[in-house]
């Protein structure tokens, strides 16, 4: 296998290929190849790129057949079909139906790009400059979301101070011992507090990159409470954790909070090609003509298919209460089963954005490891690596599922060296 021209010219800040030391030739569905020809099974999803698996068929007709109309691809934010299909669409398949009035905004196409816009946005409304996020947030790698980042490691990174923000406590950081919001309720009434009003808090429901905890409802209701009271902006950062991976298309639709601002990417091109949005209720519309932008806004390619995601899986609840709910329900048993059976392990986070937290530090690595070994892709998360993240598509097959969970299982076992019987019921569609 050659490798050696990554080793010898590419920057050595790679990392995901450390992980998984092989040159990846092909993927269909749920299932990559290498250029040995051995199978691994996805259960990493381009780390939530790739809700609806890798080269779906039906996203990638409506692509190519676009392509060879002569359709744009590139176009600023000038008007197309393409762009005013996905308004269109999105608008009649997603927030309509969740009576959700927001405007539309198309900053750069990654998931940083929509965090900056928002925060941007939030501090030229209010006027003000300071930002609260939360302990082990992770909100992507440019300077304004690496300042709401907790990861001390990509915070260095920087280079320069991170100011303008602080970090409270996110759900459950003191294990119920301090109620949830006193330190938060607190600074924002005292003035000599020395903790500027914020311009805004920003959240992710369930922490994709810092450990997988998921905020409960009545936590982020309570926030939600919080900061309409106190005039501050809310944020959700729904990069990872929307476009259905928590089984609704948003994640905070199960609290029935509505934020000011939706920051949303990953999955929303549906086929893995780079799109973000953010969202925001209309009174926040103030940026002038050109006050805010970018080239690369209009990834007509991207409109296409995501528009296409929206009209095959979103078109009505078939999809999220019937194959997604499923998926959902087959991954939460089985790795309730397992953590029942190897001791010092718990189940984190939600939907299909979970995983497998161990007391021991060392063994989520360990089993990522065996479990490329194996066939299995996953990854990890968390301050210490110390959780083990499973993020298979929506639309994996309930027996590719299965085979996956079972290798999972086998990987735990043999890293634990505890026996693990995972009986699984029989997969439907088998
Ligand atoms: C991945 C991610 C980002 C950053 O997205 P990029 O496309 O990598 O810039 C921001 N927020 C959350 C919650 C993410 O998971």
């Amino acid at each position: 296998m050659d490798t050696e021209i990554f080793e010898t010219t590419e920057s050595q800040v790679r990392s995901y290929c450390r992980s998984w030391p092989t040159v990846f030739t092909g993927a269909s569905g749920s299932i990559m190849t290498d250029e040995q020809g051995k199978e691994y099974i996805d259960f990493f999803a381009g780390a939530g790129a790739l809700n609806y698996g890798h080269n779906n068929p039906k996203l990638r007709s409506e692509l190519i057949d676009y392509l060879t109309s002569d359709g744009l691809v590139h176009s600023l934010d000038m008007m197309t079909p393409a762009k005013r299909e996905f308004l269109q669409t999105f608008k009649e398949l997603i927030l309509e139906p969740r009576n959700l009035d927001y405007k539309i905004l198309f900053p750069g196409p990654t998931g940083t790009n929509t965090v900056e816009t928002a925060l941007k946005l939030a501090r030229k409304v209010t006027g003000r400059q300071h930002i609260l996020s939360f302990t082990n947030a992770f909100h992507g790698m440019t300077l304004g979301s690496l300042s709401v980042t907790g990861n001390s490691m990509k915070r260095q990174g920087a280079g320069m101070p991170l100011t303008n923000s602080s970090k409270i406590p996110y759900d459950d950081y003191f294990d119920g011992e301090t109620p949830d919001f006193l330190w938060l309720e607190r600074v924002l009434e005292d003035s000599g507090s020395g903790v500027d009003k914020p311009a805004a808090i920003i959240v992710e429901t369930v922490q994709g990159e810092g450990g997988l905890s998921a905020a409960r409802a009545e936590w982020l209701q309570e926030l939600r409470r919080l900061t309409s009271h106190h005039d501050i902006l809310l944020i959700v950062d729904d990069v990872q954790a929307g476009c259905g991976r928590t089984g609704t298309f948003f994640s905070f639709e199960e609290a029935g909070i509505t934020p000011d601002i939706v920051c949303v990417s990953k999955s929303i091109s549906g086929y893995g090609m780079p799109m973000a949005l953010t969202l925001f209720k209309p009174e926040l519309d103030v940026w002038t003509p050109g006050e805010h932008n970018g080239t690369f806004r209009g990834n007509n390619p991207a409109f296409v298919t995501a528009t296409a995601a929206l009209r095959h899986y979103w078109s009505n609840d078939d999809f999220e209460k019937g194959h997604l709910a499923q998926v959902i329900d087959t991954l939460q048993d089985a790795l309730m089963k397992i953590a029942v059976e190897v001791e010092g392990t718990t189940v984190k986070g939600r939907g299909l954005l979970t995983g497998l937290y161990f007391e021991d530090p060392e063994i989520a690595s360990k089993v990522a490891a065996v479990g490329f070994e194996n066939g299995i892709l996953v990854e990890t998360s968390g301050p210490q690596d110390e959780v083990l993240k499973l993020m298979p598509a929506m639309t994996i097959e309930l027996d590719v599922l299965q085979r996956g969970l079972h290798i999972l299982a086998e990987c735990v076992s043999e890293v634990t060296k505890q026996d693990i019987s995972l009986v699984l019921p029989e997969p439907a569609n088998a």
